[in-house]
This record gives C-alpha cells, structure tokens and sequence, in this order.
C-alpha cells in the first residue's frame, strides 16, 4: 500500500462500506482529497487514478497551484479563512468549509456582493469547545443562526467540524454525533435546509461516514504523511 492510486482505492473502498453501514451508497459520500503541501505530481498522480475533487488550506498555496493543474478538478477551501484573503479565495473554490464565526460570514457575505459571487459554504463548529481550533461554538451558532442565514449572498448548505485528535477512530462518535444532532435541531428551529455534513478525516473518516457525513476530508491516507512538508512556490515542489 505504497502507492497513492493503492492508497487512494484503499479509501475509496473503506468510504463505500461505510455508506453501506449507513444505508447508504458510495454515491451519497464526496471524498475530499486534501493536497495541502503536496506538490503537483503528488497531485496530479491522483487526479490520473481518477479522483477529481481536493480540499486545500491556504489560499495562497490554492492560488498557485490551481492554475497548473487540469482545469477539470474541483477545489474545496478547508482552512481558516482570513478576512484578507476572501477575495483571492472566491474565484478559487466550489465549497468553502470552514466559515467559522458570524463575524466572517458578514465579511464573506460583504465581498462576495462586491464581486458578483454566491459562494456556497458550510459552517465550522468546534464541536468540542477547543481552545486551539475556528468554529462557531454550538450554542452560539443557534443563537446566532437566524442572523447567519439572512446573509443572502451566501448559500449556506451544511456544517463541518473536526474531532480532537484521539488515538482511537470511535473517540471521534460522540463529537460526529452531535454535529448530525445539531443540524437536525437548526433545520427544525430555524427552518433551514442543511444537507451537508463535513466530517472525518483520514483517522476517523469511516466513524463520520457511519454516523451521517456527506463529505469526508482525507489528506494522508490519500497522499502519505506531511510530516516536515512546506509548500514552497517558488521551487513549486516541496522542499
Ligand atoms: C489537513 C486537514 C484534513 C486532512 O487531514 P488528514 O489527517 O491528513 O486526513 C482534513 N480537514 C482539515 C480541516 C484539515 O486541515
């Protein structure tokens, strides 16, 4: 299993007995590759075995790459979206995961006017009150939910959140759980359709997909460990 095409069908086949575990079909799950500091023939490498749709962090590193690369892939942004890089990121992105507080909602929601875009988004939530991790804290995003999906240049399609870093894939459950349970209670008090789930990653993507993801976010199971890798633009290619 040291190939990323071997790597790569390896997860496919995981994220469809999941499904199956699910009451559901591979067809149901979107599997984001997340090429985040690998470089263009890391990338590329994948997209050949056939997988069309990667997830990046930095909008600067996106910015570099994107344009390199067959214009047939998709891009999801899955990083902390700083208030100025909103602009570079728009034209980038088909789904940006982690809008994370009420305060950049109006900032995207803001520019997003400006520049003739409805970008679709999901809202991050830091399901486990982490000190060290974005997201809207669960009870502040019922609070402020209303507010949130009253910003009409956004298309608001689900939330995402990420599990604490655990040793053991059924560590992650409860916190999947309670994003599922949360969506469910926003679109009965609030009345809005949240159909998308972002959850699990490459140690837990199966647990996330049994317990209701849409969409998993997978880097190294997919492209190996980052461990020591930097984007560098200028070499183009990792140091
Ligand atoms: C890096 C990253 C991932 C992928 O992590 P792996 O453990 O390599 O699968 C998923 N989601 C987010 C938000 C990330 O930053």
């Amino acid at each position: 299993m040291d190939t990323p095409e071997e790597r790569l069908a390896a997860v496919l086949e995981n994220v469809a007995a999941a499904a199956a575990r699910s009451g559901r079909t591979a067809d149901d799950i979107e599997l984001v590759a997340v090429s985040k500091t690998h470089d263009l023939d890391a990338i590329r490498r994948v997209a050949e075995a056939g997988h069309a749709l990667f997830g990046e962090s930095r909008v600067q590193e996106a910015k570099a790459k994107i344009p390199l690369l067959p214009g047939r892939l998709r891009w999801h942004f899955i990083g902390h979206l700083q208030k100025n890089k909103i602009r570079a990121a728009l034209p980038l992105f088909e789904l940006f995961h982690s809008v994370d507080s009420l305060e950049i909602a109006q900032q995207f929601q803001r520019i997003a006017g400006e520049e003739g875009h409805r970008p679709k988004v999901l809202l991050e939530v830091n399901v486990a009150g982490e000190a060290s991790k974005f997201g809207f804290a669960p009870d502040k995003l019922q609070a402020q939910i209303d507010e949130v999906i009253a910003l009409d240049r956004l298309e608001i399609v689900g939330l995402m959140a990420m599990a604490p870093l655990a040793p053991e894939p059924e560590n992650s459950r409860p916190y999947f759980r309670e994003l599922r349970e949360l969506r469910d209670r926003l679109e009965r008090d609030a009345g809005v359709g949240l159909p998308q789930l972002s959850m699990g990653m490459s140690g837990d993507y199966s647990v996330a997909i049994e317990e209701g993801a849409t969409l998993v976010r997978v880097g190294s199971a997919i492209f190996g460990t980052r461990a020591g890798k930097k984007w560098s633009p200028a070499g183009g290619e990792d140091a």
